[in-house]
């Protein structure tokens, strides 16, 4: 294909690869997408547990390394990111959480008409492939594939519902059904065992069918304007700087951190901060990179007398069991994630909403530093772990380039534990874990609490200990903010930049507030919703 395309979509990610593979549906369109990243055709990006082994490894994976957090007593985090084609979706955990109607009511509400539940229920619906059947609620033959596992999680995950159920709360058959609340086994996306990024799931199909050419190794560093009118995109590929132009739209899908730092690269946001880096502001847009949310999660660790996943990946008996198992049934612990059971759950009794997600993982790994592939270590003996987060933060962070050489990793400050808001709901999920570690029939088989140890006993210990261990749940999000009002936000309610012509953007980054569960279906739906309203202004 020659230089000019109809559409330029930067980033083969979640949202990119959804986006571009829709486009390309219309005869005669065609579509370049641009991945700074390389084939995701590895074993450890299709082989659904390899993301314990991708988690650190930087030919596929940006590893970000966020600010120092007042928050977090000083500490800083690491955030990876896939840098592979199907991005941080060929990475993740695969848990499948559309969210709540409220999230998406909400998003209305923020100025935003056209994104109501009612509005993206039907984009979630025909994204979807789903083993799970709930008229009206779940989609079947989409391109996503999403895998009931509920007939084959670990059975302690059974104990974990049911000590919920001993407090009372309820039992959720499908978080993405229409009874949503309590506690649960997540779906996951693979497809007969193996990994279903939307790189596998959309994009792979979609260039056999043809009208798109992805190129790979190929960063784009700024986008090119006629005035204020995006034409096309400058990018660097194997050494060489390149260009291509678009007849009708730019499309960024870079993701949290890599949409908001183009932006500002190609002159779009911040004049003081821009021109002080030595870039010519070309129309100010202060929100970008600003808004930043994310969600942060602790896990609580506990030595078990039954057997969990520890014995299973732990010793070499075990992996070449599980390896067998792989490779004659495409089952087993390797084609799952290990966050099997979860729930979403209020965290005081007279909430107006559910505002927690738990997490139960039927592993663990105490003695493994962050750094050294953690499930393929898991701890020497049985344990598991428990885990929250709070659904709705509503501290926010930002984000700058520090240059304006594109290579350089952007600076990050995501102000976790920024609000008492926050810092609440971080105490009502402390509560609710330890008290479902103390129901039955959890507790029968607890052999002892392991992390945090005895020591923590006040409720300024387990405060304290939020503040030292939680960390990202690799969510972030509204960094491109979409909204009415360009003083905040960054893009419209059709995604269009503020200001700006033919330039979109399209992924994490424009969710207004990150919704209440994992980010990926809300991805997906963002890369449905963005191609039909690219498809309707082409008309
Ligand atoms: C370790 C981990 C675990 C997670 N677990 C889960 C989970 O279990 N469930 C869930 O729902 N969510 C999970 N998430 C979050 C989820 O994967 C993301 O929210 C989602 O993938 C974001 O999609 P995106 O399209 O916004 O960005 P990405 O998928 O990150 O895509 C951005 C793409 O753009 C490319 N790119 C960036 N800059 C450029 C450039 N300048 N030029 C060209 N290409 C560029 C990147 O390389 C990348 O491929 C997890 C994320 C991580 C990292």
């Amino acid at each position: 294909m020659s230089g000019e395309y109809d559409y330029i979509v930067v980033g083969a990610g979640t949202a990119g690869c959804v986006v571009a593979s829709r486009l390309a549906e219309r005869p005669g369109t065609r579509v370049l997408l641009l991945e700074a990243g390389g084939s995701d055709m590895r074993l450890m990006i299709q082989l659904p547990i390899g993301y314990g082994r991708t988690f650190f490894d930087s030919s596929v994976n940006w590893m970000y390394d966020t600010d120092p957090v007042p928050g977090l007593g000083g500490r800083s985090s690491y955030w990876p990111r896939g840098k592979v084609v199907g991005g941080s979706g060929s990475i993740n955990a695969m848990v499948h959480v559309r969210g709540f109607a409220h999230d998406f009511d909400d998003w209305r509400d923020a100025g935003n008409p056209g994104w109501g539940w009612d509005d993206v229920l039907p984009m979630f619906i025909r994204a979807e492939d789903s083993d799970i059947v709930e008229p009206g609620w779940r989609g079947q033959g989409g391109p996503q594939h999403v895998t009931d596992i509920s007939g084959k999680v670990h059975p302690l995950c059974h104990r974990f519902i049911a000590a919920g159920q001993a407090l009372g709360l309820p039992v959720s058959p499908d978080f993405n059904g229409s009874k949503g609340e309590g506690l649960g086994i997540f779906q996951i996306t693979t497809r007969d065992g193996r990994r279903a990024s939307t790189a596998n799931e959309y994009l792979r199909p979609a260039i056999r069918r043809g009208g798109i050419d992805l190129q790979t190794h190929a960063q784009a560093t700024r986008v090119l304007f006629e005035g204020k009118r995006a034409v096309g995109i400058e990018y660097r590929q194997h050494g060489r700087t390149k260009t291509a132009k678009a007849r009708a739209e730019v499309v960024l899908c870079g993701g949290s951190i890599a949409s908001p730092q183009l932006l500002q690269l190609s002159g779009v946001g911040d004049g003081a901060h821009l021109t002080g880096l030595g870039i010519d502001p070309l129309h100010q847009l202060p929100g970008v990179g600003a808004n930043m949310q994310d969600h942060l999660a602790v896990s609580y660790f506990y030595g078990s007398s039954e057997p969990t996943l520890n014995d299973e990946l732990g010793p070499l008996l075990g992996k070449a069991r599980a390896a067998l198992n792989y490779a004659w049934n495409r089952g087993g612990p390797l084609s799952m994630s290990v966050n099997q059971a979860g729930g979403f759950v209020r965290g005081t009794p007279g909430a107006e909403r559910v505002n927690l997600q738990l997490y139960f993982s039927p592993v663990s790994y105490t003695k493994t530093p962050l750094s050294e592939r953690r499930l393929a270590n898991p701890d020497p003996f049985s344990a598991f772990l428990l885990s929250f987060n709070a659904c709705r933060p509503t501290s926010r962070g930002w984000l700058k380039i520090r240059s304006k050489d594109a290579a350089v990793q952007p600076q990050i400050q995501p102000n976790y534990l920024d609000t008492e808001h926050d810092i609440a709901e971080a105490r009502q999920g402390i509560e609710m874990l330890n008290r479902i570690a103390v129901a039955a029939p959890l507790v029968d088989i607890i052999t002892g609490r392991l992390v945090p140890g005895p020591e923590v006993s006040s409720e300024d210990d387990w405060i304290e200990d939020f503040r030292q261990r939680a960390d990202t749940v690799y969510h972030p999000s509204s960094t491109c903010m979409m909204g009415p009002d360009p003083a905040r936000a960054v893009v419209d309610h059709r995604l269009r930049v503020h200001g700006l012509e033919a330039l979109r953007v399209a992924d994490s980054s424009i969710f207004p507030t990150v919704t209440s569960g994992n980010t990926n279906a809300p991805t997906v739906m963002v890369g449905e919703k963005a191609a039909q309203m690219l498809r309707e202004d082409a008309t």
